[in-house]
């Protein structure tokens, strides 16, 4: 007898690319070659020192047992009173659970929004899982060219004539966004918010960029918005901004009878999710970190600008300035068709041959450009940025 296979849709779904590439780049240095991963966005910093104080301390007090199942009644009120000071944004504990990570909270909250066959926009270039989340909770991505005349931000129009054409129910927005870093203006989330509305579209907005912002701009929740609020489901955590990545806690907040599906959900799926992160999470939450913040928000910075100013230096390489976010977006058109590759195979030979890790843009709906992730230390990305600009003048002559 044949063995159990998987099903159908567990065969179409692909691995996470971003998470692939750094498995490959870790994997090509454990075998001894000298590979800068640029690939996976994770700041180096470490966690700050009173959250993993927090942990430690929550295991030395034995606080390691099962706990509610969306989280303890303690972290869901730091969370929402974190919501508040942080956006200015009111949420009841009820309103707020959380998950293992934000793609926890985003598994949860699309399983519960997405009945069978219904049609999620996805603005492209988009975070790369979210295709598969929404296939997973059997809904039908549907995808939006980018906009890069726009600055990668979608038009209310524009987002209004593809949720008629597909009779969609919901849309998945991330601002600042990753791969393009893209921050709206309060007017024009507005305007997309309104089509929302307009079109009856759920909102599934993953801010968890949202303390990531440089040259003044500034963050702005569709829940925060008129006509926002009801119909739009919050992801966030310290995940970026308390390099917290591997503890995988985030949250999902909005309203109450989507928190309390996705509660029982959560339930049957997880259980909880890990209780001594949580119990950091408190901290984050209600510790006094802006100092800390605001010092990891300037080293980002600056190798954001060193970044747009070098890699422009590189002939056939451009990148616009971001605005938000830990990402460089590099359109390599030029050199893709200089070389006769695309980004795919660009990648492959900038990581065999120039041995620094990257991500394809196809990756994100976004062909011909590659993501550079400036998470990493000033020193690697410098040597990063110097490695290709050696593969391109040897390359591209
Ligand atoms: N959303 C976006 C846009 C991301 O870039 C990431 C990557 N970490 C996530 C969600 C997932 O975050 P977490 O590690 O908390 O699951
Ligand atoms: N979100 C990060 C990235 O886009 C981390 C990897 C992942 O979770 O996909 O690189």
């Amino acid at each position: 007898m044949a063995g159990p296979a998987p099903n159908t849709l567990a065969r179409s779904i692909t691995e996470s690319v971003t998470l692939a590439i750094a498995a490959r780049a870790a994997a090509l240095r454990a075998a001894g070659r000298d590979v800068i991963s640029l690939g996976a966005g994770e700041p180096d910093f470490p966690t700050p020192e009173p959250v993993a104080s927090a942990g430690v301390s929550a295991i030395r007090g034995g606080q390691t047992r099962y706990t509610a199942a969306a989280g303890l009644p303690e972290l869901r009120a730091a969370a929402a009173e974190w919501f508040q000071s942080q956006f200015g944004l009111r949420f009841t504990p009820r309103q707020v659970m959380a998950s293992s990570g934000a793609k926890g909270a985003l598994h949860m909250a699309l399983t519960c929004l997405v009945e069978p066959g219904d049609a999620v926009l996805l603005l492209a270039p988009y975070w790369v899982s979210y295709p598969d989340l929404v296939r997973i909770a059997r809904g039908r991505p549907h995808v939006l060219e980018p906009v890069p005349d726009q600055g990668f931000v979608h038009r209310g129009e524009q987002i209004a004539r593809a949720a008629r054409e597909q009779g969609a129910k919901g849309i998945i927005l991330n601002f600042p966004g990753n791969p393009s870093g893209a921050v709206p203006t309060a007017a024009e989330l507005r305007d997309i918010v309104d089509a929302a509305a307009a079109a009856g579209l759920w909102i599934l907005s993953d801010e968890i960029y949202a303390t990531l912002l440089y040259d003044g701009a500034e963050h702005h929740s569709p829940a925060a918005l008129p006509g926002g609020r009801e119909r739009t489901l919050i992801v966030n955590g310290g995940a970026k901004s308390h390099s917290f990545t591997g503890w995988r806690l985030g949250f999902l907040a909005g309203p109450e009878p989507v928190i309390d599906a996705a509660v029982r959900i959560q339930s049957q799926v997880l259980g909880n999710p890990c209780t001594i992160s949580q119990i950091a999470a408190i901290e984050i939450c209600r510790g006094d970190h802006r100092e800390e913040n605001a010092r990891r928000l300037q080293a980002f910075d600056e190798r954001r600008r060193f970044l747009v100013e070098e890699i422009n230096r590189i002939p056939l390489l451009r990148l616009e300035p971001p605005r938000g976010a830990f990402y460089a977006l590099v359109d390599a058109r030029e050199l893709c068709a200089s070389l006769d590759l695309d980004d795919v195979a660009l990648c492959e030979a900038l990581l065999e041959d120039g041995l620094v890790a990257t991500v394809p843009g196809s990756a994100f709906a976004i062909p011909g450009h590659l993501r550079l992730s400036y998470a990493a230390s000033t020193k690697e990305i410098r040597e990063a940025v110097a490695r290709i600009a050696r593969f391109v003048a040897a390359r591209a002559t």
